[in-house]
């Protein structure tokens, strides 16, 4: 039989993972293990729980797990996945990041996308996201219509801390409140947070007591890339 070839190196793939994709020496690459604050997601030089800022200001949720940093090779799977519609990419990597979660929320819910979008790309990536991750943790409840989402984002890169969060609480309303305490949040990817940090306050004014972010990555502080 001749074995399938990694999609990260190339070579023939000799102990598969259970999938076909990659190999276990690249496997590494995709779960990047520096250490990353618990709080926001970022990488951080030490092995400290939180980072400075995050002790200063913490987000209003309260754990971000994510494989790691919004590069390569898991940029490449991800617009894979959203451009070429390869979906069959999701199942391992949604598995690795059911490894890093501690304790699991009971109910997830997923970030809306704009109708015609969602439409046009044919899923919506946070969806699909939630129901694999509801494979492998114990979950017993998924929602994906507590968000609904009035008008797109404008680009956000630019822009100051306050003014992303005015733009996304434009963007974003709560359709109907989740009887439960704990919730996760599921995104592909968190950029600058300001969506997870609206999402998470329309929760938190419900009742929701404690939240947590699932995302396969994180997109570093401009200077941290
Ligand atoms: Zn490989
Ligand atoms: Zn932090």
């Amino acid at each position: 039989m001749i074995a399938s070839l990694c999609h990260i190196c190339g070579l023939p793939i000799e102990q598969p993972l259970g999938h076909n994709l990659w190999c276990h020496h690249c496997e590494p690459l995709l779960m990047q293990s520096t250490p990353r604050c618990a709080r926001c997601g970022l990488e951080m030089l030490t092995s400290a729980v939180t980072c400075g800022h995050c002790l200063l200001s913490p987000p209003p949720w309260q754990r971000l797990y994510c494989l790691g940093d919004y590069r390569y090779p898991l940029s490449s799977f991800i617009r894979q996945i959203k451009q070429h519609k390869r979906v069959w990419l999701l199942a391992p990597l949604a598995q690795m990041l059911s490894q890093t979660v501690e304790q699991s929320a009971r109910t997830l819910v997923t970030v809306p996308m704009l109708h015609h979008r969602e439409l046009w790309r044919g899923f919506n990536l946070s969806e699909l996201l939630a129901h694999q991750l509801s494979q492998y943790l114990p979950v017993e409840r998924t929602y994906t219509k507590v968000f609904r989402k009035h008008r797109n984002t404008p680009t956000q890169k630019n822009l100051c801390r306050e003014a992303r969060l005015n733009n996304v609480r434009r963007a974003f309303s709560l359709r109907t409140a989740p009887d439960i305490n704990h919730v996760a949040i599921i995104d592909d990817v968190v950029t600058t947070g300001a969506t997870a940090c609206h999402l998470s306050e329309l929760l938190l004014d419900v009742g929701v007591e404690k939240i947590d972010i699932y995302c396969l990555c994180r997109t570093p502080k401009p200077s941290q890339k």
